[in-house]
């Protein structure tokens, strides 16, 4: 397949359009339907359909990394209840693909989505779980075998869709978690036995481990973060590789995309009032984060794209984003590589506050305070300098935001810079030092100093 340029990327939304109709036509439609008197009357759900085993998958795919707790705090369980009400709604409104990893949520969101689902037929959901083996303790073969076997454990069931060999970084960490311990000459005769449909990885590296991937080995699918800013800005906007370049390698190989980040973290459906402003004067009805999902919407080797939808309210306007997709106009993905170009001029925190990092030895809320950050800057209340006409303002609102957010003894003063965090970030956020910008820029607001 061609590479995509600005002129091929309109034909191919056309194509992918078209692709779009005639799976929906097949589509698969899980469960029962409310009445119109219910609620708002959707058309199906956008599919996608897998180049080799033939899969009818959903667009949007549920992410299960942010599911809702009982409570605040980093510890607090996970609110199966609500958890149940989500999958349920995503179910019968067609959402037939489901993503986690031994990694989320403390460790509980394969156990939960496992309940969740264990209702509804086997057949008519996919699953999508991970290798989680990143630290060193669980990068042994018998730790990484043990953890696969806990997935079908947690999940409930007796095969797994979508296998990962998740977040992968380097070559050399790729060798260590995945080559040397045989995990995957096992997890080849794992999928030859039918325990595993598709065998593919997620990946956060650089262009030589993503081409060393997929120029040495041969996958079914491959995850990859992809969004607007990303596209043609991955490596300011998240310290990865470009979009554009993982995703068209890709299709080249004609292997199938898996998305992740399609929102950033947030920083794409939340953003500064100019720039929402924009996006708003094109489509006042439409939220921001439905013009994310439709920029992604309308490349044509996505099979699916993940978000992570922890509120109702945000899957319920998902649902509605995907069903169906609208593809973006040339138009748009002007407006988009705009939108793109201008929130880089914003001093946010790479972060898509994902707990990889965490926890702290020294009890820091990582992601805690470069949400805090990120916030007050997407809702005007941050200074860029002391002489700003509203510094009075922004200074006390995040001041105030941030002693709510993070308690004291948790916030980014109190790092000791051991960088036990940095090899975590899948951003490759520069976590120290990022930490001593965001103390020093509270110092100056605490202290009222001129900069
Ligand atoms: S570098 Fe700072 S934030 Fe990272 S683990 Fe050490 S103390 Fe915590
Ligand atoms: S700093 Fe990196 S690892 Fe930590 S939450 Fe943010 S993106 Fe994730």
């Amino acid at each position: 397949m061609e590479k995509i340029n600005r002129r091929s990327f309109i034909k191919n939304v056309t194509a992918g359009a078209a692709a779009v109709t005639a799976v929906a036509a097949v589509g698969c439609k899980p469960g029962e339907q409310k009445s119109a008197s219910e609620e708002k009357q959707l058309g199906e759900m956008s599919h996608r359909v897998h180049n080799t085993s033939g899969d009818v998958v959903s667009l949007l795919g549920y992410g299960g990394m942010r599911w809702p707790t009982v409570g605040s705090g980093r510890n607090a369980p996970l609110d199966q209840e609500e958890i149940n009400r989500l999958i349920d709604y995503a179910y019968n409104h067609g959402v037939n693909y489901y993503d986690t990893s031994p990694r989320y949520c403390q460790g509980h969101s394969e156990e939960a989505m496992g309940i969740a689902l264990s209702k509804y037929p086997r057949n008519t959901y996919f699953i999508a779980t991970k290798l989680s083996n990143m630290s060193p303790g669980d990068m042994s073969f018998e730790a990484s075998k043990r953890m696969y076997e806990n997935s079908f454990k947690f999940l409930q069931v007796d095969y797994i869709d979508y296998y990962l060999l998740h977040n992968i970084q380097g070559i050399a960490q790729f060798q260590q978690r995945f080559i040397d311990n045989g995990m995957l000459d096992y997890l080849k005769k794992e999928k030859e036995a039918g325990r595993i449909r598709h065998l593919g990885f997620s990946f956060h590296g650089n262009k030589e481990c993503f081409d060393y991937l997929i120029d040495n080995y041969t996958w079914d699918f491959v995850q990859i973060q992809m969004n607007y800013m990303d596209y043609r800005n991955g490596q300011r906007a998240s310290g990865n590789v470009d979009g554009e370049y993982v995703y068209n390698r890709l299709a080249e190989k004609n292997t199938q995309a898996i998305i992740m980040e399609p929102l950033l973290g947030g920083r794409l459906s939340s953003m500064v009032p100019p720039l929402t402003e924009r996006l708003k004067a094109q489509r006042p009805d439409r939220s921001v984060a439905s013009w994310a999902f439709r920029f992604l919407g309308s490349f044509p080797n996505i099979l699916t794209i993940l978000s992570g939808m922890t509120y109702m309210e945000h899957l319920v306007e998902n649902v509605e984003t995907f069903s169906p997709i609208e593809p973006c106009s040339e138009d748009d993905f002007a407006l988009l590589e705009d939108i793109a170009k201008a929130i880089l001029d914003y001093p946010m925190i790479n972060c898509n506050y994902c707990n990889y990092c965490m926890p702290c030895p020294y009890g820091l809320d990582i992601p805690g305070i470069f949400q805090n950050y990120n916030k007050c800057i997407n809702e005007g209340q941050f200074a860029f300098s002391s002489h700003d006409e509203n510094y009075k303002k922004a200074r006390r609102a995040f001041l105030v935001n941030y002693d709510r957010a993070v308690p004291t003894e948790r916030q980014a003063k109190h790092c000791i810079g051991c960088r036990q965090c940095v090899p975590e970030c899948p951003q490759r956020i520069n976590i120290p030092a990022t930490m001593q910008m965001v103390d020093d820029y509270v110092e100056k607001l605490k202290q009222n100093l001129e900069f």
